[in-house]
């Protein structure tokens, strides 16, 4: 595939205008380099902005996608629990603000019914889900990464039974659970636990289901806030469909990690319903029958606009997104 310079350039003028305006206005310098050197800020806008633009210049091939979105999420959550874990030993530049609080996406969801409060996260996702769609659990979240690692094996055929119940039951479940501690005013210390619990119950999923199944069965099945992004992602006009020229050979089902591209799927012409737009499969198929759309664009320009999004978006977190 011919490479242009054109969503490179966006990705890298777009990503900089962004990061400025943070640089200008947030009244406590939120880029890590200004924290240790004033101006040095702006160096580090230029790198990320650069980074930005080459993963777009490499990720217009899909080909290219599989092996560059896992290295782009995994270089995000790597770079977010380290600045954590470096914080927590005492470095507090590498934290945002000191207000600590436990990085599992459940807490997304959780936290505001806990506290009774809306907080900067829900808003985050909320905005990103407007943007992009699902873009959020396909390279946006810090914690699904480690799904993505954890699922590298060869893709399971089996199919993963009872999704739906699975997900409504665990989304409900959360959101019980959450309301029965604020109603019962249960201690912040057991609170807490009951979280921690959750997180770890989520890493077993992964380490034992994902790795057998080569699928992401964590966020696929057991973690609330991908259930809301399933839900919420049609407030996005990005959609991914299969064309007429399908001719069935189910090539692209192993090509999934998020069981969204199974037969009755690939039938009905569309990807079911835990599709997060991550784009791996395309390059799966030698018709070029599964394609992006966005309202009436071409396919190919619904695609470009789903790149530059995500990946602009993918370079800001990686310079700002921290606890
Ligand atoms: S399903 Fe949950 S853990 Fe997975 S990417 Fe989405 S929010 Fe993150
Ligand atoms: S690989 Fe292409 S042609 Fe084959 S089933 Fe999938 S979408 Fe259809
Ligand atoms: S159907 Fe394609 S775009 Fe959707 S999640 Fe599966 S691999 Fe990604």
């Amino acid at each position: 595939m011919k490479k242009e310079y054109k969503l490179p350039l966006a990705v890298f003028i777009f990503t900089a205008t962004l990061l400025t305006f943070m640089q200008i206005k947030m009244p406590h310098p939120i880029l890590l380099a200004e924290r240790f050197v004033k101006g040095l800020g702006w160096l580090e806008i230029a790198i990320i902005a650069t980074y930005g633009a080459y993963v777009a210049y490499k990720m217009q091939d899909p080909k290219e996608v599989p092996k560059w979105r896992k290295k782009i999420w995994t270089i995000f959550s790597v770079a977010f629990f380290s600045q954590l874990i470096i914080g927590l030993l005492g470095a507090d530049k590498f934290l945002m603000n000191g207000k600590l609080h436990l990085p599992i996406p459940m807490m997304i969801l959780a936290g505001p019914i806990y506290r009774g409060q809306l907080s900067i996260m829900p808003i985050l996702l909320i905005s990103t889900i407007i943007l992009t769609g699902p873009a959020w659990c396909s390279q946006l979240c810090y914690f699904g990464a480690f799904d993505g690692l954890s699922s590298s094996g060869k893709t399971q055929k089996g199919k993963l039974k009872y999704k739906a119940q699975i997900k409504a039951s665990i989304l409900v479940f959360v959101i019980i659970m959450t309301i029965a501690l604020r109603l019962f005013e249960v201690s912040l210390l057991i609170s807490t636990l009951a979280a921690i619990s959750f997180g770890l119950v989520g890493i077993s999923v992964m380490l034992w289901f994902s790795r057998k199944n080569g699928k992401m069965v964590h966020c696929i099945l057991y973690c609330p806030v991908g259930t809301i992004v399933n839900i919420t992602r049609f407030i996005s006009p990005f959609r991914m469909y299969i064309d007429n020229s399908c001719d069935l050979c189910m090539r692209c089902t192993s090509h999934c990690k998020y069981d969204a591209l199974r037969p009755e799927h690939i039938k009905n012409k569309k990807p079911g319903f835990s599709c997060t737009l991550c784009g791996d499969c395309l390059a799966s198929c030698k018709g070029n029958s599964i394609k992006y759309r966005f309202l009436n664009l071409k396919p190919e320009t619904a695609r470009n606009l789903y790149l530059f999004l995500t990946i602009s978006l993918h370079a800001c977190f990686l310079a700002v997104a921290r606890i």
